[in-house]
């Protein structure tokens, strides 16, 4: 078996450990003669899987009772409808920061069925920075504040969390849940789509205040609804169980591990690596500003297409797999989420340093 080092940005690597442990799971789960796959999700051998992949991502997480975990589908797109439908007020006006397309797809959908200003936005400088917010900047009479907390096409994050007053703050946080610790009080919805950092693709999270559960607008159909799976565990019909099952693995390794604060240390001495590589290079260099470098994607030129093209090819064929930039911005973007190992990175730069030799 080769594996190679997967930089992908989504779907994205998962830890060996758990692969391995789903594969020898696969044929037959514990006693149950059966597979996850093939189970009921009404049996008691699922129940206990999903209630252990909740318990475990409240206490990886640090999510407080009075929030409600939710395992959805329909991807971290379908948030950007279940959003408005579910906390616009009759005054059906939110506040967007738009720092990359995700943002702005968020934004765009919001704006049909209501006000969704954008209070900034810095596609001025192809989203190379995260504008600098204040909290006169956000409407106080807003139903809520959207932001994306990592910008996975760009490479930005937010280091610091907006203040929002009593507005609820609602973050997509599709490419760095799990990455490094998060005040979940900060906000009123924090939600992901799981095939980046926490599962196979066909798994959404949703982390919802449950103050915030219950006040859809009337045109929202049944499934969109926060309500509906709240009050039903998830279960109100068939959840995506193989990718929930894959996702407690996920957990389960991720405590093994230490939990969040371990992860966090393994991925700033990835992120830095890289960037450090990446600011004494004479011939790549990184897109965004430092100070609003993501942990999670990190994007990288040489400023000519060419090189660019033949770094993709070349790399690829050493084993270094999905570099290229994302077809709107192009260059390179090295993804580095939890799965990827220090090594991964390590080789990474050892074959970046010996490319701009042998291209000086
Ligand atoms: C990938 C991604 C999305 C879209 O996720 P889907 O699950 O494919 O809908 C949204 N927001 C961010 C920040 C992402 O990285």
């Amino acid at each position: 078996m080769n594996r190679v080092y997967n930089f992908s940005a989504g779907p994205s690597m998962l830890p060996l450990a758990v692969l391995e442990k789903a594969r020898d799971e696969m044929v037959c789960y514990g006693t149950s003669g059966q597979s996850v796959m093939e189970m009921s999700h009404r049996s008691k051998d699922y129940q206990a899987i999903i209630d252990d992949a909740e318990r475990l991502l409240r206490s990886v997480m640090n999510i407080p009772d009075n929030y409600k975990v939710l395992f959805l589908q329909g991807g971290a797109s379908s948030q950007f409808a279940m959003i408005p439908m579910n906390l616009y007020s009759e005054k059906r006006k939110a506040d967007y920061v738009v720092t990359g397309q995700w943002a702005k797809k968020a934004q765009k959908e919001a704006a049909r069925y209501g006000n969704a200003r954008i209070v900034a936005s810095s596609e001025d400088k192809t989203f190379s920075y995260i504008p600098k917010l204040t909290a006169d900047m956000f409407d106080s009479d807003a139903d809520y504040v959207h932001i994306c907390m990592n910008n996975t096409i760009y490479g930005t994050r937010y280091v610091n969390i907006p203040e929002t007053g009593n507005v609820p703050l609602v973050g997509d946080i599709s490419s760095m849940i799990l990455s490094q610790p998060l005040d979940v009080t900060k906000f009123g919805v924090l939600y992901a789509g799981a095939q980046k950092n926490m599962a196979p693709a066909g798994l959404t999270i949703a982390i919802v205040r449950e103050d915030l559960i219950g006040n859809a607008i009337d045109i929202t159909p049944t499934m969109f609804d926060y309500k509906t799976h709240a009050d039903n565990g998830s279960m109100f019909n068939t959840p995506p169980c193989y990718c929930i099952y894959v996702a407690k693995l996920v957990l389960e390794w991720l405590e093994s591990i230490g939990g969040i604060n371990a992860i966090y240390d393994i991925n700033l001495k990835k992120a830095n690596m890289l960037y450090d590589f990446l600011d004494n290079s004479s011939l790549f260099r990184g897109t965004v500003v430092p100070e609003d470098r993501s942990l999670m994607n990190v994007p990288f030129i040489t400023g000519n297409d060419e090189l660019d093209a033949k770094f993709v090819k070349e790399s690829t064929a050493a084993g270094f797999v999905n570099l290229k930039g994302h077809r709107s911005v192009g260059g390179m973007r090295a993804s580095i989420y939890n799965a990827m190992p220090i090594e991964g990175v390590e080789a990474l730069v050892d074959f970046m340093a010996k490319f701009e030799k042998e291209n000086a």
